[in-house]
């Protein structure tokens, strides 16, 4: 297939789909016509994306093209540049369709919480496609982009991925760069790819992965290459129990899945190890804590002067801050900022602050103990299946909960990895959670490829 056949099929998706699942904010039909017949002409098609449609989620910079994060704050603004990992993509050969829709600055776990409006789960459009990057999710699952970039702070690659029945991988804190990229909670935010299978965020995973001289957290520990397996002979994959107890909420089915996951992990020769990661129920506080209070001084950047829009004919400085912020930021940011600004306040920051710093400790300890006795772990990515849109948005700590699985590892700035295990009883999918060591994204996603074409044996490999 001709890179401009593939671009105009998705253009094609998106035309008679996008109006009704709204997973872009915006659509780069002749910016992508354009780079797919440049490519076309292209005598080496070598590259590694060569031809392959992506869509990135919307706080991610792309030159010329509009950059919100999902927030009215931002609308009108064009970066003027590309962020590391676009300019990465685009060296190797891939074709930008948009930008995708997400919870405003990637806080919620829906992508209800966009400024310009919900996305819907394309497998069921009464549904949420999670969040906070569903646009992204939804693009790929609805075939709008072969592929799809996302952010992930404590769930917002693989809780989507997992309700859109896609395989998302959230890398190493370090792995990718972080430059271009709007932020949120800067010890915790990272760059990954969301796919249909696992060969395929592996692919994308492989081109953006590295050492970026622009962003001083970026790490140049070697990406070592995916050795693909036919079996799990050896390998020891932990289960934590905290991970299937009923008290973290967990839905009959989706234990019921993970039971089958680790059956067919068990056919295929891995042994299963039982694991206790103890903190695991404090995970959701400290998580809210550290990601808050990171978020307060992050956003602090739009005043309205330096960033953002500004509120009309202010009569004071104040006024000109307090109006353009409260004008332009959505509830639940605005309640983040509260919530973040008052955990460092003096008199509270020890109480508070500092306090989740010291549980984000004992919670990466938890899983240092579990490397002694295996090589990586295996749990559900989200406690229920997708929801209805609107039955928690009016709810923000029902919401928060829903991060029990994912926020952990975020925390302890592991890599992890959605991989869908098959459907529940309504047929909505059901994603499993890989979580590695650190730095070994080559574990996790040999072992989702095992796990996926156990649940899926037609899938291609390519
Ligand atoms: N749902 C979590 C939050 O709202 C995680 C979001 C994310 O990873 N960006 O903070």
């Amino acid at each position: 297939m001709t890179a401009t056949a593939h671009v105009e099929a998705c253009l094609s998706r998106i035309a008679a789909r996008d109006g009704e699942i709204a997973a872009f904010l915006h659509v780069d039909a002749e910016g992508a016509r354009a780079r797919a017949s440049a490519l076309d002409a292209q005598p080496d098609r070598s590259a590694p994306l060569h031809g392959l449609t992506i869509a990135v989620k919307d706080n991610i910079a792309v030159a010329g093209q509009p950059l919100t994060a999902g927030s009215r704050m931002l609308a009108g603004y064009m970066p003027p540049r590309d962020a590391t990992v676009v300019a990465r993509l685009l060296a190797a050969g891939a074709v930008l369709v948009g930008k995708t829709n997400m919870d405003e600055f990637g806080m919620g776990s829906s992508t209800e919480l966009s400024g310009f409006g919900p996305t819907r789960n394309p497998l069921d459009v009464t549904r949420v496609p999670g969040g906070s990057s569903g646009g992204s999710a939804a693009a790929v699952a609805a075939d709008m982009a072969w592929a799809a970039l996302g952010t992930d702070t404590g769930g917002s690659i693989r809780q989507p991925a997992a309700f859109c029945g896609l395989a998302g991988l959230k890398p190493t804190y370090g792995r990718v760069s972080r430059s271009g990229v709007v932020a949120y909670a800067s010890s915790l935010d990272q760059v990954g790819p969301l796919a249909r299978t696992v060969r395929h965020v592996a692919r994308v995973y492989a081109v953006i992965a590295g050492r970026d001289p622009l962003d001083a957290t970026s790490t140049d520990e070697p990406v070592s290459a995916v050795t693909w397996r036919a079996d799990l002979a050896g390998l020891r994959i932990g289960v934590a129990r905290e991970h299937l107890a009923a008290a973290e909420g967990l839905d009959a089915d989706v234990k019921q899945r993970m039971e089958a996951a680790l059956d067919a992990l068990r056919t295929r020769g891995a042994v299963i190890v039982p694991v206790s990661l103890p903190h695991t129920r404090h995970a959701i506080a400290a998580y809210y804590l550290v990601a808050t209070a990171e978020a307060s001084a992050n956003l602090s950047r739009y005043d309205g002067l330096r960033y953002g829009q500004r509120a009309p004919n202010p009569q004071t400085l104040d006024a000109l801050y307090t109006h353009s912020r409260a004008d332009a930021l959505g509830k639940e940011v605005q309640r983040r900022i509260l919530l973040g600004t008052f955990a460092l306040s003096a008199g509270f920051q020890d109480a508070f602050y500092q306090k989740a710093c010291r549980v984000r400790r004992k919670i990466a300890d938890d899983f240092t103990q579990a490397w002694q006795s295996c090589d990586l772990l295996l749990g559900p990515t989200s406690p229920v299946p997708p929801w209805r849109l609107g039955e928690k948005v009016a709810d923000p700590l029902a919401m928060y909960l829903m991060d029990a699985f994912t926020v952990g590892p975020s925390l302890a700035g592991l890599p992890a990895l959605a991989v869908p295990v098959g459907v529940d009883s309504q047929r909505l999918p059901i994603g499993a959670q890989l979580i590695g060591r650190a730095f070994d994204e080559a574990t996790i996603l040999a072992v989702g490829d095992v796990l996926q074409r156990a649940f899926d044996p037609t899938l291609e490999v390519a």
